[in-house]
């Protein structure tokens, strides 16, 4: 017997007495956000955790990103990649910046840098390459094209908390990178963000550019929005912090008997650890080629919904195609990303899911060949 709803993830959260012996503080000191106490403790702890020079944290993943390019004073052309979730376009778009789609990898579904230099022109200004499932980018070839043509680099970094390449944190590439702590990924403050960065002259612009762009007590200098963390996720983040390594030790878990159960299954594509990254096992992400599996993503999505398991269609569809884009891309122009798009499910994972409940995914992704 299975419980079901068996979903496309489960929110990692702490033992009920931790998270409130770590809000019970906030009944005396009644500072609820503005950078308290605990905003500055998850700061720290996270600088150290993942290595970087400098941190701030934001309500979320895509507040952080449109305000660092705010705090950057980006105008013109982004290049950017159309296999990513909606919020990676949404902030290039929102901040009146021009998104350029670059087709992705067909190895691990990031920005292909060989696609990227035919697209610069004068109005470029930076590249945001987003490390899809936490594979990481190819970070050297990027930073070699973006110095050539002096641009900024912004990863968005939502699914890359925890991943290494060696000993080197997945945060500490290019300008800046964007982490979104929603309940979804792998390490959440229930909503929640950050941006790592090296020049610390953009800590005081981000923390500005976070509360309606107020400089002093009598100054404002820019037209800044809210984006400020409280002080109730910032004590979820400090919780969920220390269980981390368990978490992902669960989620490598799951992930190995996946891998075990769906490797060498003729048409599906599975996207392993890249040679040398530790990886964060944040998604399940499989592409389904339906000449030699015999059956579409299609069909294995409605096999598994109609037993009450809730994989995603992620990416699909690619957001060059979305309803708000009409009329402004061309997807053809990214046919890997297309493709990719058209075949991908991303299957239920999380630390706590049952190793028994992945071999019942396995069985009926399996049974939808015969
Ligand atoms: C989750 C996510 C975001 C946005 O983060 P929020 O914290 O939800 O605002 C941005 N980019 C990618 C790739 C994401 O998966």
């Amino acid at each position: 017997m299975h419980t079901t709803p068996i979903w496309v993830t489960r929110s990692s959260m702490p033992d009920f007495e931790e998270y409130i012996e770590e809000i019970k503080p906030l009944w005396e000191s009644h500072f609820l956000t503005n950078m308290g106490a605990k905003h500055l403790e998850l700061e720290q702890q996270l600088e150290g955790f993942l290595g970087v020079d400098d941190i701030a944290l934001f309500t979320n993943g895509h507040n952080a990103l449109e305000c660092v390019f705010e705090a950057m004073g980006l105008t013109g052309k982004v290049i950017t990649t159309p296999y990513s979730f909606a919020s990676t376009t949404h902030a290039i778009v929102r901040k009146g910046l021009e998104p350029v789609f670059a087709d992705i990898k067909p190895d691990d579904y990031t920005l292909d840098p060989a696609k990227i230099e035919e697209l610069i022109d004068e109005d470029t200004c930076a590249i945001v390459p987003v490390h899809v499932y936490g594979n990481l980018c190819d970070v050297d070839a990027i930073e070699a094209i973006a110095r050539t043509h002096g641009l900024k680099v912004i990863y968005d970094a939502a699914h890359a908390f925890g991943v290494k390449r060696g000993d080197v944190s997945a945060a500490t590439f290019g300008d800046a990178s964007m982490f979104s702590f929603h309940a979804t990924k792998v390490f959440n403050t229930i909503e929640g963000g950050a941006v790592c960065f090296h020049n610390h002259e953009l800590k005081p612009l981000l923390n500005q550019w976070k509360n309606f762009g107020i400089t002093g007590t009598e100054s404002v200098e820019y037209v800044g929005g809210n984006a400020k963390m409280n002080e109730f996720c910032a004590a979820m983040g400090i919780c969920n912090l220390r269980h981390l390594d368990r978490e992902i030790a669960k989620r490598k878990q799951v992930a190995e008997r996946y891998w075990e159960r769906l490797e060498g299954v003729p048409g599906v594509v599975l996207s392993k650890p890249q040679q040398g990254i530790t990886p964060n096992y944040a998604y399940m992400p499989v592409v389904f080629e339906e000449q030699e599996f015999g059956a579409t993503r299609d069909d294995v999505y409605a096999a598994l919904m109609a037993l009450d398991i809730h994989p995603r269609k992620y990416f699909y569809p690619l957001i060059s195609d979305y309803e708000c884009y009409a009329n402004r891309f061309d997807s053809d122009q990214t046919p890997i990303a297309k493709h990719v798009a058209d075949r991908v499910l991303t299957l239920p994972m999380y630390a706590d899911l049952a190793l028994e409940d992945v071999d019942w995914i396995c069985d009926v992704v399996q049974g939808v060949r015969q």
